[in-house]
């Protein structure tokens, strides 16, 4: 298949002209590739079985790894739904158009092929003006995963969906690199109790002050599936994710003896002839002499970090680093997130000084 790919000049006001033929591809049942605020989501109609089948099949997903279905209006989210919880009332009043999806109990019209066989739906309406004009000419739900190959960073450029789906999908909407660098945070509304299924850039405070009371991450995620021997509730978080091709190492502890540490496991590997990165901050760049060094930005911006993190990794993939070094971050505000993924990219594999 060829893959066209269009330039979105105008980031801010999408030129309606350039989105119609994208739009009738997805009305149609084709893939297209297309930037939101969080990653480059992959996109296919929802509400056709079919359509999300080629989804699974570009992406290389396992098929019960449900999807999330993307809308532009608050009206799109009735026919999806049998019901709509108080809580996910408030919080998609405080966070929608915005980087949050929830999960609601599905309505017959979300086929289980979109679900992976669940009876709830997630669904996201995104504030990214292409991707928001492009869901709401094609006039359908948009089930759109991040547009990566199953197991690699998510993409926050187009080049990044270029290289894992070139040849795979009909088209790529290039509106350059995406404002936030990781995926949505998930809730889920539809049980007793609001559980986050995964931290983003709505965090767990910020979630929580809305709803007037504290809402909690769902076990698996918080210490590891391993750890916390219970099954995790969102069929994704099973699944190594993230996963760059070196062996990833986080170092955790006072900066001093985390920068010692690095530096001494930097020099073991070098000595054997291994290819060796670091992933840092703008303060300690200068404290590491060998090895592939890049900072993900201003430790105490943790808009900075996340912008960066999933380019660097895939850097380093590039780069066929053997073994990659971190440092660890704050898991405070969008820290959270950012270390759910670099845990996850780790396999679980911290050192801690
Ligand atoms: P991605 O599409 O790559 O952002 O990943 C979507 C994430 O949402 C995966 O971890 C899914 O398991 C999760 N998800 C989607 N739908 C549901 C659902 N109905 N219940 C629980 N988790 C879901
Ligand atoms: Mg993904």
């Amino acid at each position: 298949m060829k893959t066209e790919r269009i330039i979105i000049e105008n980031k801010e006001h999408p030129e309606e002209e350039l989105l119609k033929k994208p739009a009738e591809i997805l009305k149609n049942g084709g893939l297209v590739a297309f930037p939101t605020e969080t990653v480059y989501g992959l996109g296919a109609n929802a509400l056709n079985e079919e359509a999300a089948k080629k989804i699974y099949e570009a992406k290389g997903r396992p098929s019960d790894n449900p999807l999330i279905a993307h809308i532009a209006d608050f009206d799109d989210l009735i026919p999806l739904v049998s019901q709509v919880p108080e809580s996910g009332k408030k919080l998609m009043e405080a966070f929608w158009p915005g980087p949050l999806t929830l999960i609601f109990p599905k309505s017959g019209l979300v086929p289980y092929g979109t679900t992976g066989g669940l009876d709830t739906v997630a669904v996201r309406m995104p504030a990214d003006p292409i991707a928001n004009a492009l869901i709401r000419l094609a006039g359908v739900p948009v089930a759109a995963p991040s547009a990566n190959t199953s197991g690699r960073p998510s993409p926050t450029t187009a080049d990044h969906v270029w290289q894992d789906m070139n040849g795979k999908i009909d088209m790529i909407l290039d509106g350059g690199a995406v404002g936030i660098g990781v995926e949505s945070t998930i809730i889920d509304v539809s049980g007793e109790e609001p559980v986050i299924l995964r931290p983003g850039a709505v965090t767990q405070e910020m979630a929580s002050s809305i709803l007037g009371q504290e809402i909690h991450l769902d076990p698996a995620i918080a210490t590891g599936p391993m750890k916390a021997k219970v099954k995790p509730k969102a069929p994704g978080m099973k699944y190594k994710h993230y996963a760059p091709k070196a062996e990833l190492t986080l170092v955790e502890g006072e900066m001093k003896d985390v920068v010692k540490t690095i530096n001494r496991l930097v020099e073991e590997r070098l000595s054997k002839g291994f290819r060796v990165g670091i992933i840092c901050t703008e303060e300690t760049r200068e404290s590491y002499p060998h090895g592939i060094v890049r900072s993900l930005g201003i430790r105490t911006k943790e808009e900075t970090l996340a912008h960066s993190l999933y380019s660097v990794l895939r850097e380093f993939d590039d780069l066929e680093a053997d073994y990659i070094y971190s440092e660890s971050f704050s898991k405070d505000h969008l820290g959270q997130a950012i270390m759910n993924r670099l845990v996850k990219a780790a396999g679980y594999h911290i050192i801690r000084t």
